[in-house]
């Protein structure tokens, strides 16, 4: 069977949620490390006019389908993803199955405090869960190199990278050989979901694929990114696949 999907030239994991985690899990019992990438239908868009982005997704140990938009694709492509593994999604099970403090967490990205308080957060629910570092993601080089320094110093298993797209894959891109960390994922805004300063969308709109306008309707400065979204349908209407 195949196991990858190439929408519009980045090859998508065909996992599922349960499968995506399994991998995960495989891939903290390794020594090496592992870059993570969610891309939705906007970073998959960018990832098309893009060569290098492109070129930096692909050299992902796992990608996984973000969004209800990359589904759709999948199944115009006529090689059907069978579900969505958003990475808030992937990383909230991630946290829940290293909750008894068997692998250590470094998050990294989000306005200043906010990966304290996602730690805070998460440590109330899951007393036993090893954060073992938080910096923010607002940085000059100077200060890159203080948080690259901690992040080895501190040694997590896992870190969470959340300074948006493309700079989040791109950072791991550059700088997942020299850190350690086993697991190393780009997940957006999920430290500011966890630290409850942004609200994840309704279940009922997440159920019939509605996130999008949930997130638009609060944030309408997005508008500008959400016009990817046709333009995504539409370019994957009109190219060919191709599998691995
Ligand atoms: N961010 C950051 N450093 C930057 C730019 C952004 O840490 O230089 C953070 C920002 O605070 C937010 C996240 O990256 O927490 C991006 O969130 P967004 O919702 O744009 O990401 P998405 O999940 O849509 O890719």
């Amino acid at each position: 069977m195949n196991t990858k999907i190439d929408v519009l030239g980045v090859w998508v994991d065909k996992v599922t949620m349960d499968g995506a985690l399994e991998r995960l899990m495989e891939f903290l019992e390794e020594d090496a490390p592992h870059a993570v990438y969610t891309p939705n239908s906007e970073i998959l868009m960018r990832a098309y006019r893009d060569e290098k982005f492109r070129d930096v997704l692909n050299t992902a140990e796992l990608i996984t389908p973000d969004g209800i938009g990359v589904v759709y694709a999948s199944k115009i492509l006529k090689d059907s993803l069978s579900e969505r593994v958003g990475g808030f999604d992937l990383a909230s099970r991630l946290i829940e199955k290293v909750s008894d403090g068997s692998y250590s967490l470094y998050f990294f990205g989000g306005k200043p405090g906010v990966a304290d308080l996602a730690k805070e957060k998460l440590c109330e629910t899951y007393p036993d869960l090893r954060v073992v570092g938080t910096s923010d993601g607002y940085f000059d080089a100077e200060k890159e190199k203080r948080i690259i320094a901690d992040i080895k110093e501190k040694n997590p298993d896992i870190l969470f990278v959340c300074l948006g797209a493309p700079k989040q894959e791109e950072w791991i891109f550059s700088h997942k050989k020299e850190l350690g960390a086993k697991v190393l994922m780009g997940i957006g805004g999920s430290l500011d979901v966890f630290a409850g300063v942004t609200e994840r969308a309704p279940e009922s709109f997440q159920k019939m694929g509605l996130e999008w306008l949930y997130r638009l309707a609060k944030q309408p400065s997005r508008i500008g990114r959400m016009m990817d979204l046709p333009k995504f349908g539409l370019t994957v209407l009109f190219k060919g696949k191709r599998v691995k």
